[in-house]
C-alpha cells in the first residue's frame, strides 16, 4: 500500500470527485409538466414507473436535509462508492494512470482493504455523548464498511489482548472475494444511493443511510479501542544542517 500510496490517491480522488460529485443527474419538474427526464422510465429498484422528483425550486439538500438526513454525508459516500465502483474496472486505470493498468487487479484490492480500514478508523469521529457523526467523510466511510460486513466471508474484525497486556483490534479482509461477491454487493448498494437521490426520495433514502451509520455497543468498543491506540499525527520538519 505504502509502495501506491500515490497512485491510489490519485485515483481515489479523481474518481470521487468528477464521476462522484460530478455525476448523477437530479430529477426535476422544471415548469409546469415540463421535465427534465423520460417519463417513460423505469425505477431500476422496483421496475416500476418512477413517481417522485423534484420540484423547481428544490434541491437535494433541503429535501434530504429537510427530512432528517446527513445529506453531507450522503453525497460523500456516493462520490466514494463511485471511486470504489470505478477502482474494479480495468479501462478505469488505463485511463488515469496507465503506467499501472497492468496492476489493476492489485490495486482494486488495496482501494477496497484502504477503504475498509478507514471505515473502521472513522469511529473516532463518532461521539459518545451526543451518538452523533461529527465528520462527513467518516461517517460515510463507515456506512460502506457497514454495507461490506454484509457480505459473508469478507471481513472479520477481531479483539484481541496485545503484548502490552491491553485490547486492540485484528482487521482480516479476504481479498480473494472481492472482485465476485464484495463488487456486486457494493455496487447494488451505490444504485439505490443514487436512485433515491435522483428521484428525490428523500424518507428511502435516510432510512437507508441512518440505518447502516447505526453505531452499536460492539462499534462503540471498537471506537474506544481505536482511540485508546491512536498514534499524534506524523509531524515532519525540515532538518537543520551545522557544520562544526
Ligand atoms: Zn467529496
Amino acid at each position: 500500500m505504502v509502495k501506491y500510496h500515490d497512485a491510489l490517491l490519485l485515483f481515489g480522488v479523481a474518481f470521487h470527485e468528477m464521476l462522484g460529485h460530478g455525476s448523477g443527474k437530479i430529477f426535476t419538474e422544471t415548469s409546469k409538466s415540463n421535465f427534465n427526464f423520460d417519463r417513460n422510465l423505469k425505477n431500476p429498484l422496483d421496475g416500476k414507473p418512477i413517481t417522485s422528483w423534484y420540484k423547481e425550486n428544490e434541491s437535494f439538500m433541503n429535501r434530504f436535509g429537510g427530512a432528517g438526513c446527513n445529506c453531507s454525508s450522503y453525497e460523500e459516500c456516493r462520490a466514494e462508492l463511485v471511486a470504489l465502483h470505478f477502482s474494479s474496472i480495468r479501462e478505469a486505470w488505463e485511463v488515469l494512470i496507465p503506467e499501472l493498468a497492468e496492476q489493476h487487479e492489485e490495486l482494486m484490492r488495496l482501494s477496497w482493504i484502504g477503504m475498509i480500514k478507514a471505515g473502521l478508523r472513522s469511529l473516532k469521529n463518532y461521539s459518545i455523548e451526543s451518538k452523533k457523526w461529527q465528520q462527513a467523510h467518516a461517517m460515510s466511510r463507515y456506512v460502506i464498511l457497514q454495507c461490506l460486513l454484509e457480505v459473508p466471508g469478507l471481513i472479520n474484525i477481531k479483539i484481541f489482548t496485545a503484548k502490552d497486556g491491553k485490547d486492540d483490534l485484528l482487521l482480516e479482509v479476504n481479498e480473494s472475494i472481492i472482485r465476485e461477491k464484495g463488487v456486486p454487493h457494493l455496487s447494488d448498494f451505490l444504485l439505490k444511493i443514487q436512485i433515491y437521490k435522483t428521484i428525490g426520495d428523500a424518507e428511502k433514502g435516510g432510512a437507508l443511510y441512518e440505518k447502516y451509520s447505526k453505531v452499536g455497543e460492539l462499534e462503540e468498543k471498537y471506537r474506544e479501542i481505536i482511540v485508546e491506540r491512536d498514534l499524534p499525527r506524523r509531524l515532519e520538519i525540515h532538518g537543520t544542517l551545522k557544520k562544526d
